[in-house]
């Protein structure tokens, strides 16, 4: 294993300030894979904790470890690739670190495009498939940002935090308590202003905050809910997956008051979409 100073053109500190120097140190010494995001609370509490530049040992640096920066540059870098267009969605996807949202034990493949399981039989989305989804979401819209996008099955809370990148206004509903709490701690560090997270049957939608201009259902059901073709407001658009062994990604627009339409996107694999809470 090459030393880290060989293994880079120039030292680290001559092409990061202080503080971005201080969080590289920890993660090769504190995060089970990648550093934190900058700013976050996590962030500051650590480095005030300890005075890392006086323990500083030039940290070896695995493939897998790299900064959370170039980790997350380059799984954008790898979507681009594999044919998503949408600059905004590339954007929004490079601003979230995913390593927040898994459990630590699996954050080195935090940046891989593999779906991963947080807890209660259910799974964070492969990177690829929550790009494809907001791209066909986003598609044909002028605005950079959309106006209000209703989410159906929080999860973790990563496709959220996304969400929230590339819209005004974000709602996101999950059916699993133990799921909804998580999501809340994973969020917390991120301070997003404009994501509310309710737990409750998604299958219902949020009639209370309807219409919806997106609505992203990240579970697949046999048909979709009759309810969020209602709270899809006419012009907006609607991705979910629909099946049960087989499935396929589906986008739904409201044309008219009384007119959707709909096409087959892709074929697709999703946990199911349950009824109830628990
Ligand atoms: N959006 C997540 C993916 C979570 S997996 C991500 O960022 O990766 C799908 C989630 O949908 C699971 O947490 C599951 O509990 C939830 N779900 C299934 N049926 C639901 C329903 N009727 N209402 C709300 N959430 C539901």
């Amino acid at each position: 294993m090459k030393k880290k100073t060989k293994s880079f053109p120039l030292p680290l500190s001559s092409v990061m300030g202080r503080s971005s120097f201080e969080k590289q140190v920890r993660s090769d010494t504190g995060w089970p894979g990648n550093a934190p995001v900058a700013g976050t609370d996590m962030m500051k509490n650590r480095v005030q904790a300890t005075d890392v530049t006086a323990s500083f040992v030039p940290p070896k640096m695995p493939r897998h470890k790299l900064p959370v920066s170039r980790s997350l540059q380059s799984m954008v870098e790898r979507l681009a690739l594999a044919g998503i267009r949408d600059k905004v969605v590339l954007a929004a996807i490079g601003q979230v670190p995913r390593h927040l949202f898994v459990d630590p034990g699996l954050s080195g493949q935090a940046y891989a495009d593999v779906a991963l399981p947080i807890g209660a039989h259910q799974t964070i989305s492969k990177p690829s498939t929550v790009a494809k989804m907001m791209e066909a979401l986003r598609m044909g819209q002028d605005a950079p940002l959309m106006q209000k996008i209703l989410e159906i099955g929080t999860g973790c809370g990563y496709q959220a935090a996304i969400l929230a990148k590339i819209a005004k206004e974000v709602y996101s509903v999950e059916r699993i308590k133990s799921l909804h709490e998580l999501a809340r701690r994973n969020l917390r560090s991120l301070r997003i202003a404009n994501l509310r997270l309710h737990y409750g049957d998604g299958m219902l939608g949020l009639p209370q905050v309807a219409p919806f201009d997106g609505i992203i259902i990240a579970a697949a059901g046999l048909e979709i809910p009759d309810a969020l073709f209602d709270q899809l407001s006419v012009g907006g658009r609607l991705i979910a997956p629909v099946g049960g062994e087989q499935q396929t990604l589906q986008l739904v627009r409201r044309v008219a008051k009384n007119k959707w339409e709909r096409m087959v996107v892709d074929d697709c694999h999703f946990v199911p979409l349950k009824q109830g809470t628990i």
